[in-house]
């Protein structure tokens, strides 16, 4: 049998399963970021993030400072899916010893603005040789205890919301694979959010802060298998109603252009970097109205039902089969 052929989730799963127990270890693997325990009154948060040139990021599609940024974004992402504010990050990178210097520079340069852009700093990290490209982001954070957000503890009953708008990533990367980087000169709201992300630090911890709400997860994997985590965690089913899913601007003139479907990008696409939220009814207008929050947006996309897994349904209810899951390491 090979990785290929159980997935990265069942992957993980197993590696899970060789973790130690550990008192300060509060949380371990299986959400955005773990969680420790040091004594005093905040929980220290940790996440890391890796990606490879040719497997998650290509050069030729994007400046290196962008492609810096937006390693950075999605550790960073994560430390804001736990309702924590980012302490400091680091990072190592493999490079190959041929670039010139002026490209490893503007690489490292958008790493530590997406750091700055979010309250925190580049600390450190390691620098190896490598053939192509690799960067591998860790931000340590901090959560008051008792504030944190994870992905269990939805109730059926609730309702999903989500931040922003989605799907501008997916479609960047579907115009620029199929017409190349002259795609999104017509488009530049996509290409905007697919270069140069923002992770939502500020709201989630204004979210975590107001107690509103206490699930959530960033949207890295896509929202439809984002809220088959939540699901899984919390032992309960996500249901994602189609027509409430909001679709990032350009994305459905872009679409047009290269006969996609862009709430297909808004479902599964991924790396869009916003929050799910599972949370009550009644608490959704006040936390809408919490000022990181109403600046971005807050849509009410579904609702936590009894069962498991999750679904999407169209404007009849009926359910819609999407053409990719999700995104799997080594699917
Ligand atoms: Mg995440």
């Amino acid at each position: 049998m090979r990785l290929r052929d159980i997935g990265e989730f069942a992957f993980i799963d197993r590696i899970a399963r060789m973790s130690g127990e550990d008192p300060r270890v509060v949380l371990g693997i299986g959400d955005d970021a773990a969680l420790l325990d040091l004594g005093g009154p905040e929980l220290l948060v940790v996440t890391t993030d890796a990606m490879l040139e040719g497997r998650h990021f290509r050069l030729d599609w994007l400046e290196p400072a962008e492609v810096g940024w937006r390693a950075a974004s999605g550790a960073l992402s994560d430390v804001a899916a736990m309702g924590a504010a980012p302490t400091a990050l680091f990072c190592t990178v493999g490079l190959p010893a041929s670039w010139p210097v002026a490209r490893a520079d503007a690489l490292l340069r958008g790493i530590a603005d997406s750091a700055e852009a979010v309250g925190t700093t580049l600390a450190g990290g390691d620098v190896i040789a490598s053939e192509r490209a690799l960067i591998d982001i860790m931000v340590l954070g901090q959560v008051p205890r008792g504030q944190q957000l994870t992905r269990d503890g939805a109730v059926a009953g609730q309702v999903l919301a989500v931040t922003g708008a989605l799907g501008a990533p997916a479609g960047a990367v579907a115009a620029l694979a199929e017409l190349g980087t002259e795609a999104l000169s017509e488009a530049p709201e996509v290409r905007g959010r697919f270069a140069r992300p923002a992770p939502r630090v500020r709201a989630g911890r204004a979210i975590a802060a107001s107690g509103l709400a206490c699930v959530a997860i960033d949207i890295s994997d896509g929202l439809v298998q984002d809220a088959r985590h939540i699901a899984e965690r919390s032992g309960v089913r996500a249901v994602i109603e189609a027509p409430r899913v909001p679709v990032a601007p350009g994305c459905v003139e872009l679409a047009a252009r290269i006969g996609a479907d862009a709430l297909v990008w808004a479902l599964s696409g991924g790396e869009d970097f916003e929050l799910l939220l599972a949370l009550d009814e009644a608490n959704v207008a006040a936390l809408a109205d919490l000022e990181p929050v109403a600046e971005i947006g807050l849509r009410v996309v579904g609702r936590i039902e009894d069962g498991e897994g999750a679904v999407v349904l169209d404007a009849q209810a009926r359910e819609i089969d999407l053409p990719r899951g999700g995104w799997d390491h080594f699917a």
